[in-house]
């Protein structure tokens, strides 16, 4: 490499933004020279046992053979053609393969390029939808509170008022409806209680276009599980209120919560259906969102007669070629037997952290392992603490959470789950 560890270090401080980042007061940021397996190797030589799988994103970990040689063939191909009246194999190869893993129903297949563009696209299909159907009134959506759907405008619209800042962007954001959250965990018994605050926003379903909601996982809001039922009763609600039901599965999607699907864990079909982050197995950045099609035919009814989207990087074949690879490769490995390991590694690994004084709660499901503590931290010290323990774990405010790629092995798992044990124990 041309530049040296420190040159890359200065130079990022210098001009580079990071996510949710501060030139004033950075975090701690590691150059990364690469990564094979579970194993991102840094630039300064350490090694680290990556639990975050880049966001969700990660699923048959770093540098994989088959990945890297079906890039190399696609590349030979074709990289990249405007979708505007051009097709091709991967993509359309991608999109069958969609419409017949995700639930029934959903049977039209919109590519682009990021999640939050993604639900951008959603939510413009439920408001076109209605539109056609001649109640451009039914425009608000309902979100759930300690929701995260990404950071465009409409996402971030959606998103939890307080953690997503909607004050600061009042006068540009779209004013939505919000319900509280569902607070009967996955395991437990449902309570009935937790619809109340939906229903009485269903109240005003003469306005609104769709419910948009992470089934059964609530992500980046919190990373609480909750129950199935509360899933079917929402599906259940919104066709009794004639409003549309969007699923953004852009982190639960492809295996994460023991179901291909989390859709799955409450046997519903979703109206519209989001998915990214995972859709390539963390080579390429893409998403997917899916329609039915009443949907579809609506739209193409309607006044617009057309879908009034179009990225140009839609559709691209390299990140299409990924996603196909990627999903291969998850029904090849038998992926409910990766993610069942997973889930009980975890368990055992994390469990002994309940008993200490900094942790409030320690839950799994599926590949994501959560200990969530009584109080928020920062990142100054802990994630130089983790790199420490030679594990990559990234935790926001009182949540220390990993969901490690699919591949990760027994020992490997250990040292994760052992590094953060470690870590936790110091906090007082
Ligand atoms: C990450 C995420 C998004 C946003 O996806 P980006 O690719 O970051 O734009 C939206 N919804 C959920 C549930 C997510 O986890």
């Amino acid at each position: 490499m041309a530049l040296s560890n420190d040159d890359i270090l200065a130079g990022d401080l210098a001009h580079v933004w990071h996510p949710y980042s501060s030139f004033l007061t950075p975090s701690p940021t590691y150059a990364v020279r690469s990564a094979k397996g579970v194993t991102i190797t840094l630039a300064d030589g350490r090694e680290l046992i990556d639990g975050m799988s880049s966001w969700w994103s990660v699923l048959h970990g770093y540098n994989h053979p088959r990945m890297n040689a079906a890039l190399a063939a696609q590349a030979e191909q074709v990289s990249h053609v405007m979708f505007g009246g051009l097709t091709h194999e991967p993509a359309v190869t991608l999109c069958q393969k969609l419409v017949e893993l995700t639930p029934a129903g959903l049977n039209k297949v919109f590519l682009s390029d990021s999640g939050s563009v993604s639900v951008e696209v959603a939510m413009k299909m439920a408001l076109q939808y209605w539109h056609s159907q001649g109640r451009p009134e039914k425009h608000q959506f309902l979100a759930l509170k300690k929701g995260y759907h990404g950071d465009t405008f409409g996402a971030m619209s959606v998103c939890d008022p307080v953690t997503g800042m909607h004050h600061l962007f009042r006068d540009n954001l779209m004013q939505q409806r919000f319900a509280e959250p569902p607070n009967s965990n996955f395991y437990g018994e449902f309570d009935e209680a937790d619809l109340e605050s939906l229903k009485e926003q269903l109240h005003h379903h003469k306005q609104l276009a769709a419910v948009i909601l992470e089934p059964i996982v609530q992500g980046t809001g919190g990373m609480r599980f909750y129950s199935p039922v509360y899933l079917q009763k929402v599906r259940e609600l919104c066709d009794q209120y004639n409003v549309l039901l969007i699923a953004d599965e852009i982190a639960t999607g492809f295996g994460r919560t023991g179901k291909l699907f989390a859709c799955e864990h409450a046997g519903i079909s979703p109206d519209i259906m989001c998915l990214g982050k995972t859709l390539t197995g963390g080579y390429m950045t893409l998403a997917a969102t899916l329609c039915n099609d009443k949907i579809s035919d609506g739209i193409c009814r309607g006044e617009a007669g057309v879908f009034m989207h179009g990225p140009t990087f839609m559709g691209n074949p390299l990140a299409c070629a990924m996603a196909n690879t990627s999903i291969d490769l998850l029904l090849e490995n038998n992926w409910q037997a990766q993610v069942s390991a997973l889930a009980a590694r975890l368990s055992e690994g994390l469990e002994p952290c309940r008993e200490l004084a900094a942790v409030a709660d320690v839950r799994v499901l599926g590949g994501i392992g959560v200990v969530e503590l009584h109080q928020a931290q920062t990142l100054d010290e802990l994630q130089p603490a983790f790199v420490a323990e030679g594990i990559w774990v990234r935790p926001f405010g009182k949540l220390v959470y990993v969901m490690p790629p699919y591949v990760m092995s027994a020992n490997e798992l250990a040292t994760l789950t052992q590094g953060i044990y470690n870590v936790v124990s110091r906090l007082s």
